[in-house]
């Protein structure tokens, strides 16, 4: 048996034979060509057009988050200042295939050398580039095997066309040895619910046809398992399984105790999927989608039908909206400078809000109509507040337009160790445990190199927390968590230990939640928050939950029938 660690997406568990994806196509050779200028050009544009055609035809077949990944990637394809790199080199008498080659290497090379998010899609550009050989070269284009049988997929990393179309009959898990937590691999594994760990460097490692257990929420591929390995983990894919098809009741403790379950949503169209899976409201509707492809603000009133629209999906049920949060991993031309140093520490979120007012105050009124036409419970809530004085700036701005609960995210350590001064004038506090977690760890969000800081298990972390979750029972106010924290069932319990009354989480984690909790008391949670917090670092407390999680005795003969 032996281990190795990536970054784990989603929470699943699998296990099976492993399959690696094909190596690449060898590089061309850089040998000057013997047709006619234009008659490269011509094969070179003939080929990128035939991928581009088929990447948009992938994209139309896979719909949700792959068809907007797919439809870039046809768009890069065909991007005019990667035709024109290609044109130079075949006017300086390289064959079509090398100036593909070479041209797709250069940006390849400039959008690793940006880093971070960019960075991550360099993968992309390779998947283009070798498909565009392969056509060139009348050869099939690389793919995903088809054993004939399931498997666990080994891949350096997959390209979203791949994953896309991902048969998961057959696809049981996926380890990639490249890649991060915002690859495209990872963004799509997260929308599809595919077991996956990626950036897992060591499984170059691993030959074909090794058993392996695939574990998401440790981060772990455990080859040569021994038999009760395999029985624990068959067992938790069971139970799993079963959490995913239980009926959906509100979130609750096994004693009772209610914990509200809420969806973290970008766009008003995706309030149906959350509402299928029991979200019982939103506890963070992020607004930029509104606002992050265009070059100035939308109206009031294309505001006032989107937030009507999403308020109309949830009648009786809370929702929470938050006040455009721009700047650093989400920075919008008109609001941002874009040439801060370091724009996480920068003018962001309600910062640069309040240095442009008038923004703020539209959208505060365009939510103020909407709340009118509709019968939802409206929370509004302002991003990145730092100080009392910032909190009481917007909650007094909030309830100027009618609004009568407002609320601040509580994502930077001085708002988390000043939570009971924020409480005095905040009607609820929201920690945002990303922010809150980049903030308290000194790591970029968005930079692999540092991604194991990123981690909101760290002790250091929690014990914010707990400062906003004490001070939310000293004042009798709600304290919710709609980080990707809330995610993890298992932590998920701790920061209920912590103090938090609700949990808001991408929908595809509330059976995994609602199960968790259904299994612990309020007194079990609270003992496990203590076991986390009394521990040095991340893993040993996650590790040290987990153990203490096993020794407890399991509530699921109270809860199901
Ligand atoms: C957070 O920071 O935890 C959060 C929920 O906000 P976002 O991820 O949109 O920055
Ligand atoms: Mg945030």
């Amino acid at each position: 048996m032996s281990e190795l660690r990536g970054v784990g997406i989603g929470r699943g568990v699998a296990q099976g034979p492993v399959v690696r994806m094909a190596e690449a196509l060898p590089a061309p050779e850089n040998t000057p060509s013997t047709r006619e200028a234009d008659t490269e050009r011509t094969r070179a544009r003939d080929a990128v057009a035939a991928v581009a055609a088929d990447l948009q035809k992938r994209a139309e077949a896979a719909g949700g988050a792959a068809q907007e990944v797919l439809e870039a990637q046809a768009m890069i394809a065909e991007d005019p200042t990667l035709q024109d790199e290609v044109d130079a080199r075949i006017d300086d008498g390289a064959s079509a295939e090398w100036a593909v080659h070479d041209a797709f290497a250069g940006f390849r090379a400039t959008l690793e050398a940006v880093g971070g998010y960019l960075g991550e899609r360099a993968a992309d550009l390779d998947d283009i580039a070798q498909r565009v050989l392969a056509r060139l070269q009348g050869v099939p284009a690389p793919g995903v095997p088809d054993p004939g049988h399931p498997f666990i997929l080994v891949a350096r990393d997959l390209a979203p066309a791949d994953t896309a179309l991902l048969n998961l009959d057959q696809v049981l898990a996926l380890v990639t040895t490249d890649g991060g937590p915002t690859s495209h691999t990872a963004i799509l594994a997260r929308a599809k619910g595919i077991v996956a760990v990626v950036g897992a460097v060591d499984a170059a490692g691993l030959d074909d046809g090794t058993m392996v257990i695939v574990d998401a929420s440790a981060g772990t591929v455990v080859s040569d398992p021994d038999s009760a390995q395999l029985e624990r983990a068959a067992q938790r894919a069971a139970a799993r399984d079963a959490a995913a098809h239980a009926p959906l009741t509100p979130g609750a403790l096994a004693d009772g105790t209610e914990i509200s379950l809420l969806a973290n949503l970008g766009k008003p169209a995706d309030a149906a999927d959350a509402v299928s899976r029991g979200a019982e409201g939103v506890g963070l509707f992020r607004t930029e989608f509104l606002f992050l492809s265009s070059s100035q603000a939308p109206t009031v009133e294309e505001q006032r039908a989107s937030y009507q629209e999403l308020l109309s999906a949830f009648p009786g049920k809370k929702v929470v909206v938050r006040m455009l949060d721009a700047g650093a991993d989400k920075p919008l031309a008109f609001l941002n400078d874009a040439h801060e140093e370091n724009p996480a520490l920068g003018l962001r979120g309600l910062r640069s809000l309040r240095a442009s007012e008038d923004i703020l105050r539209e959208q505060l009124t365009a939510l103020a109509e909407a709340d009118a036409a509709t019968q939802a419970d409206l929370w509004v809530m302002a991003p990145m507040v730092t100080t009392v004085e910032e909190t009481k700036y917007f909650t007094d701005l909030a309830r100027e337009f009618g609004l009568k609960t407002a609320g601040v995210m509580v994502e930077v350590p001085a708002s988390a160790l000043l939570a009971d001064r924020v409480l005095a004038h905040a009607d609820f506090a929201s920690i945002g445990t990303n922010d809150l977690t980049q903030y308290t760890m000194a790591a970029d969000r968005m930079l692999g190199s540092v991604a194991g800081f990123q981690d909101p298990w760290h002790p250091a972390v929690l014990r914010l927390v707990a400062e906003v979750g004490a001070a939310g029972a000293r004042t009798g106010k709600p304290v919710g968590i709609c980080g990707e924290a809330a995610a993890d069932p298992l932590l998920a319990v701790v920061l209920v230990g912590l103090g938090a009354t609700s949990l808001s989480m991408a929908p595809a984690a509330l059976a995994d939640v609602r199960h968790a909790l259904s299994e612990r008391s309020l007194d079990e949670a609270q003992r496990l928050a203590e076991v986390a917090l009394a521990a040095d670092d991340a893993a040993g407390a996650r590790k040290a939950v987990a153990e203490a999680t096993a020794s407890l005795p399991s509530h699921q003969k109270e809860t199901t029938s």
